[in-house]
C-alpha cells in the first residue's frame, strides 16, 4: 500500500488526507498542535459547496450561520458599498474549531491516521526527490509528502534547490493580522454590522469591526508587521466610530499571517506537493483559503489516484498544478494584480473611486463563487462602465496607474495561458520564470 505523509493538519491537507484515504492510501497526518487544539479563537467564512467536492457533509445545523453582507468604507468615510448576494450564494460563518473537528472526524472514519505533537522540521531528500520529513518525533518516510505546513511551512523552505520550488512569499505578499473579538459595549442597533474599512487613517490595509450578538469581532491587516500597542491604538481609533466594541478582550488576540499573493509558481517536485496557505491559494485580495484549500485537495486526490503506478513524480503530480491553475490560479494570479494595485493607490484616490463611482456595490459584491476579476466586473452594465472610464480619464495620474496594472493584467494572463500542459523540466522551468517576470514586473 502506497504510504503518503501529510506534513501540518491545514485544511487542504486534511481533506486530501481524508479524500486518499477513502480510496485505500496509507496517509498519515503530522501536526505541531496538540489533539482538539488545532486553529484559532475565532470563526471563519467559507463557501460550504467545497465540502461536497471533499465528499465531506454539511456540518450540523446548529454548528454555522450564513455570513452577513459586508459594507465596504473607503479611508474618508463618505462613502459605504453594501454588498447585494442572494441568501443562496452566501457562504457559511463557523468556528474554526468546529470546521476542524467536522474534517478531521471525516478523514478518521475515512481511515487518514493523526500524529499530534509532532513538529515537523524538514524534509528529508535524496537528490530532487522529496522521501520523508524530519519530525520532532522522529524521521518518517512515504512516497508522497503533501505539503499543509502554511505560508513558512520548513518543508518548502528545506527544499533543494533543484527542485525548482520558490519559497519566498515577497514583499506586499503577505498580510499581517490581530484579530480579536471584544465584549460589546453597547446594544444600540448596529446598521451594517459587518464593516470592512480601507486604509483606515491613511495606513495600507484593511480593518474591520463586526457586530455579533456576543461580541465585536476586531481584524487589524497591515502589510507590515506592527505590535500590540500600535493593535490597541487602533482599536481606540474604530471605537470612536463604533460604540459596539467593548474594550475587555473575549477571545483571540493573536497575531497571523495570512499569504495575499499569486499561487506558487510551482507546485509539485518529485515525491512531493504543496496544498492551502503553503501554495498561497488564497484569493489574493480577501484572503479566503479555506474552500480553496477544500477544492484544491480533491484536485490533488484525483492526481495522486490516476496514478497507478504510484511513481509520484514531478511528471505525474503536474496534472494537478494544471487543473488547479485552470480552476483557480490563473484567476487568483490576475487578482493579485489588482491587489498590488490596490496597495498603490493613495488614500485621496481611493475615495475618488469610491466617491465618484468608479468601484460601486456591484464590484464589492464578492460572494463564494468569485474566482477572478470576470467574476467581479460581470455585475457592471455598459453604462456604469461608461461613468467609470470618464471618471478614470478625468484623473491624469490615476488613469496612467490603472493603464499600467491593466498591461500587467494582460502579461500574467498571456503567461498563465501557456502553462505547459505536460512536464517537462525544461519547459517548466521556462515557463516559471516567464510567469514569475510577469508577476514581478513593476507597476
Ligand atoms: C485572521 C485570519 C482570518 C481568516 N479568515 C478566513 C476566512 O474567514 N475564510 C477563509 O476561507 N480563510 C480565512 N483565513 C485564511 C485561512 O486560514 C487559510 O487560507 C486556510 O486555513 C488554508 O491554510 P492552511 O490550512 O493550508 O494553513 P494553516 O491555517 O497555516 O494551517 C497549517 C497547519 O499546519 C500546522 N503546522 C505549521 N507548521 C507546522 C510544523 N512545523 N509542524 C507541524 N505542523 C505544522 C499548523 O499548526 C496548522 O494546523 C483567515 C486567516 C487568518 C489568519
Amino acid at each position: 500500500m502506497k504510504k503518503i505523509i501529510v506534513a501540518g493538519g491545514g485544511h487542504g491537507g486534511i481533506a486530501a488526507a481524508s479524500l486518499l484515504a477513502s480510496r485505500g492510501y496509507d496517509v498519515t497526518v503530522c501536526e505541531k498542535n496538540s489533539a482538539g487544539k488545532l486553529g484559532y479563537d475565532w470563526t471563519d467564512i467559507f463557501d460550504p459547496k467545497s465540502l461536497a467536492e471533499i465528499e465531506m457533509p454539511m456540518p450540523a445545523a446548529d454548528k454555522y450561520e450564513y455570513k452577513e453582507h459586508m459594507t465596504f468604507y473607503a479611508p474618508g468615510f463618505h462613502t459605504a458599498l453594501r454588498q447585494d448576494i442572494p441568501q443562496k450564494k452566501l457562504e457559511i460563518k463557523m468556528e474554526r474549531s468546529d470546521i476542524y473537528a467536522h474534517i478531521i472526524s471525516n478523514a478518521e472514519k475515512n481511515g487518514a491516521k493523526f500524529i499530534y505533537d509532532c513538529e515537523v522540521l524538514a524534509p528529508i531528500t535524496a537528490g530532487d526527490r522529496v522521501v520523508g520529513i524530519k519530525t520532532s518525533r522522529g524521521d518518517v518516510y512515504g512516497d508522497l509528502v503533501i505539503d499543509a505546513c502554511g505560508i513558512d511551512s520548513p518543508v518548502k523552505r528545506g527544499l533543494p534547490k533543484m527542485c525548482g520550488v520558490n519559497p519566498e512569499v515577497g514583499k506586499n505578499n503577505q498580510f499581517y493580522v490581530y484579530r480579536a473579538f471584544y465584549n460589546k459595549a453597547s446594544d444600540e442597533e448596529v446598521k451594517d454590522k459587518y464593516k470592512v474599512c480601507l486604509f483606515a487613517e491613511g495606513k495600507l490595509g484593511i480593518g474591520w469591526v463586526a457586530t455579533e450578538a456576543a461580541h465585536t469581532d476586531l481584524l487589524i491587516g497591515r502589510f507590515a508587521p506592527f505590535d500590540l500597542d500600535e493593535a490597541n491604538r487602533t482599536a481606540n481609533y474604530y471605537r470612536s466610530g463604533n460604540p459596539s466594541l467593548g474594550t475587555d478582550l473575549v477571545r483571540g488576540g493573536q497575531f497571523v499571517k495570512i499569504p495575499v499573493r499569486q499561487p506558487l509558481s510551482k507546485l509539485v517536485c518529485h515525491g512531493y506537493a504543496a496544498i492551502g496557505d503553503c501554495a498561497y491559494m488564497t484569493v489574493p485580495i480577501i484572503g479566503s483559503g479555506i474552500a480553496n484549500s477544500f477544492r484544491a485537495a480533491r484536485l490533488l486526490a484525483d492526481t495522486v489516484t490516476a496514478d497507478t503506478d504510484g511513481a509520484y513524480s514531478a511528471e505525474t503530480l503536474w496534472d494537478y498544478q494544471v487543473k488547479y491553475y485552470k480552476r483557480l490560479g490563473s484567476g487568483f494570479a490576475v487578482l493579485a494584480c489588482v491587489k498590488e494595485a490596490l496597495t498603490l493607490f493613495t488614500p485621496d484616490e481611493l475615495d475618488y473611486l469610491f466617491d465618484n463611482g468608479v468601484i460601486t456595490a456591484k464590484d464589492m459584491s464578492i460572494d463564494a463563487d468569485t474566482t477572478n476579476i470576470f467574476d467581479i466586473m460581470s455585475g457592471n452594465t455598459f453604462d456604469s462602465y461608461k461613468t467609470k472610464v470618464v471618471k478614470v480619464v478625468k484623473d491624469p495620474k490615476l488613469l496612467k496607474k490603472i493603464l499600467k496594472v491593466g498591461r500587467k493584467i494582460s502579461g500574467v494572463m498571456a503567461a498563465t495561458a501557456v502553462m505547459p500542459r505536460q512536464y517537462s523540466k525544461t519547459s517548466v522551468d521556462g515557463w516559471v520564470a516567464r510567469y514569475e517576470r510577469a508577476i514581478s514586473a513593476e507597476l
